[in-house]
């Protein structure tokens, strides 16, 4: 009795080992690529350069015909959840999932799903015709986003869409006049 008890510690200790081996050669592959400041980047041990990033993140997107204060609503949880998608926070859309990472440019391979406008057409909704893009990055002020729909959005980017016609200038000063803000995230 004794005996088999000490051999069941002794699997469950040669797992644990292996186990914490294997995380150990993630965090190392991890650290030796001085890779992203944000998220988890695993690669395949046997296999190195092939690489995969996973993070959470989300922006908030305010779609509009004029102003901050006429801002459309996108729907509600409506994306598949491996795509940027909504949950119940309002115009904000969230990005969890895995993606392949080129470790030696640190960055994901294809950023095409993280566009403005892919990542609208994940939950359906198409950018406005004519519509012109303006970004605030966490800690920045309000700027016009030069690639537009094509711009690939970071976490706590807040980006704002309209098809008013004032000056670029104008909507600016406007923006940095709304103090619109990133609302409060649940765990979604
Ligand atoms: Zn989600």
């Amino acid at each position: 009795m004794k005996k088999k008890k000490t051999n069941w510690i002794s699997i469950i200790a040669v797992v644990v080992i292996a186990a914490v081996a294997g995380l150990g050669y993630s965090l190392y592959s991890f650290y030796s690529s001085g890779s992203a400041e944000r998220g988890i980047v695993i690669c395949d041990p046997e296999n190195p350069s092939d690489c995969l990033w996973q993070d959470h993140m989300h922006f908030l997107v305010l779609i509009s015909a004029g102003g901050a204060d006429d801002v459309q609503n996108l729907p509600l949880e409506k994306g598949d959840l491996d795509k940027p998608h909504t949950h119940e926070e309002r115009n904000v859309i969230h990005w969890h999932s895995s993606v392949p990472y080129d470790p030696v440019r640190q960055e994901a391979i294809d950023k095409s799903v993280f566009t403005l406008s892919a990542s609208l057409a994940s939950i359906g909704v198409e950018m406005p015709d004519g519509g012109k893009v303006f970004v605030k990055k966490k800690g920045g002020s309000w700027e016009y986003a030069q690639n537009q729909g094509g711009y690939v959005w970071d976490d706590s980017d807040i980006i704002f869409v309209t098809t008013d016609s004032s000056a670029n200038e104008e909507i600016v000063s406007e923006l940095e006049a709304s103090g619109i803000s990133l609302p409060y995230l649940g765990a979604g």
